[in-house]
């Protein structure tokens, strides 16, 4: 089929006829929003056809490429009066959006946190986005509501949450953070005012969206302890422990303790349990940012590292990340749903006609947000069509690829390894016999780059450039991983190291 999908006269002038007249020529043009089948074949057809063979080829198209540029042709196609068809449209995704900067569908994508983009859940968004329930309120869609109480359940008792814990699906980690810290500040209650006493504990490899968090909710001027590490860059219980006793000796309001489960630099683990104790001990509320290693309490490897998870007051869970869904999907569970209640409820007189139930949660009472997007549906379509199994399979095959690296890495010359991973992420540097290193590494990282066959991202721990490698995408298996060392070794020879 070709000539645009929208192929009616839409340029007829308005009539000037009666007022009914008017509103049946509306009528003609308004059901163009709504696709005849012709048009829902050609639809299906095409851009399921894209999708395929974007997967397809996702294995052979570079991990990461910057055309001069930049995809800016889709400027020339602005947006306008009339529409284009499907095969323009696809055309300009294909050319200025899908083949543009990094690829984290690649499993050569191996920078920042990496994830995946599961078919399965394309499918359930698409049903989701058709059906377009409205997950915010039990009583208007009890069945999507209770979908994603499900699935908070499934991830409280991964997590090893009691019965009374709640949560809900957010748009991704820095915006389940930000509640925690909402539910967190309310539990303990500090006002505005108390900002400069209340002290916050981190480590300097924090995410920055705590401190970003902090800020957005009015408490940017609170006490922020980077507590030291230990050698393994985990934070130190006794340092810890100590400026805890400092700060109430300085008469200052120690509040909250931040737990990283896998630092987004180095993957490193916190000692949970550890913390969990210095901060009942004090009364300090403890979160923990699980954004990239929650999930990997699903494999055996993840579950001892993650010893401890379970005991905080909140947790947040990245199913973008590490179950590998699309960009979109965060979570935050709280120990005590009353207290996520307490801080994000809210009602509009406007709402009355919708019933709760107190049995199941609505998301907008333990949430920042009324409308949102039906997130269950593509979470639940691959659990259930899958069944966890896979998901647990793949978790275990990132932490033992992570850890093949780290062994392979070292047989390379003038290769430094930093801790051993506690998940999937890898920090090694080159050392050249001369020249500066840091200069060394991020050449070496350029080149990488350029060449786009492997993506990896640099960081800095004690002044000194690090690279990293983190193994996160579904596709990465032990090929990739082969190809990765090759590709670091052949270029750092290139550059003479020796
Ligand atoms: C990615 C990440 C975040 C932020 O989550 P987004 O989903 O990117 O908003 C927070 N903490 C850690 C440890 C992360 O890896």
């Amino acid at each position: 089929m070709s000539g645009s999908v929208l192929d009616q006269d839409r340029s007829m002038p308005i009539p000037s006829q009666s007022n009914l007249e008017y509103i049946q020529e509306l009528e003609r043009r308004a059901r163009i929003l709504e696709p005849t089948p012709a048009i829902w074949d050609e639809l299906i057809t095409k851009v399921t056809a894209y999708a395929r063979h974007h997967v397809a080829y996702v294995n052979r198209t570079p991990a990461y490429v910057m055309p001069e540029d930049k995809g800016a042709d889709l400027l020339a196609s602005p947006i306008s009066e009339e529409g284009i068809t499907v095969d323009q449209a696809l055309s300009l995704l294909h050319k200025n959006v899908d083949h543009v900067g990094c690829n984290p569908g690649s499993p050569r994508y191996l920078g920042y946190i990496p994830s995946g983009g599961l078919v399965y859940s394309a499918f359930g968004d698409f049903l989701a986005a058709i059906s377009n329930r409205y997950a915010g309120v039990f009583d208007a869609s009890p069945g999507a509501v209770r979908m994603e109480n499900m699935l908070i359940r499934w991830m409280a008792d991964v997590a090893g949450y009691p019965s009374g814990a709640g949560g809900y699906l957010s748009s991704g980690g820095s915006l389940a953070n930000l509640s925690a810290i909402v539910a967190a500040r309310e539990d303990h209650g500090i006002l505005a005012d108390d900002a400069r006493r209340i002290v916050v504990y981190v480590t300097e490899h924090t995410h920055h969206c705590v401190d970003k968090a902090l800020r957005i909710v009015g408490l940017r001027h609170c006490q922020q302890r980077k507590v030291g590490v230990d050698r393994q860059l985990r934070m130190s219980p006794e340092l810890l422990e100590a400026a805890i006793e400092a700060d109430l000796a300085a008469g200052l309001r120690p509040w909250l303790i931040v737990g990283s489960a896998g630092t987004t630099n180095t993957g490193t683990v916190d000692p949970l349990r550890h913390l969990h104790e210095i901060a009942r001990a004090h009364g300090l509320w403890f979160h923990i940012d699980g954004a990239y290693g929650a999930f990997f309490a699903l494999c055996p490897e993840g579950e001892s590292v993650l010893d401890g998870m379970g005991l905080s007051d909140s947790l947040v869970l990245d199913p973008h990340k590490t179950l590998f869904l699309p960009f979109g999907t965060g979570a935050l569970l709280v120990r005590d749903r009353k207290k996520l209640g307490d801080s994000h409820g809210g009602l509009g007189t406007y709402m009355m006609d919708l019933h709760t139930d107190p049995d199941e949660p609505s998301p907008a009472y333990l949430s920042p947000e009324l409308t949102k997007h039906f997130r269950g549906l593509r979470m639940w379509l691959p659990l259930k069509l899958l069944g966890v199994a896979p998901f647990r399979a793949t978790l275990s095959e990132k932490i033992r690829l992570a850890r093949y690296f780290y062994e392979e890495i070292q047989k390379v010359s003038g290769i430094q390894v930093g801790p051993y991973p506690d998940l999937s992420i890898v920090t090694f540097r080159f050392v050249p016999k001369h020249g500066d290193p840091n200069d060394f590494n991020l050449r070496l990282l350029r080149r990488t780059r350029q060449e786009g066959r492997i993506f990896i991202t640099s960081t800095v721990i004690n002044g000194k450039v690090i690279l990293r490698m983190a193994v996160g995408c579904f596709r990465t298996h032990l090929e990739d991983i082969d190809l990765a060392l090759r590709i670091l070794k052949e270029t750092a020879e290139s550059f003479d190291l020796a």
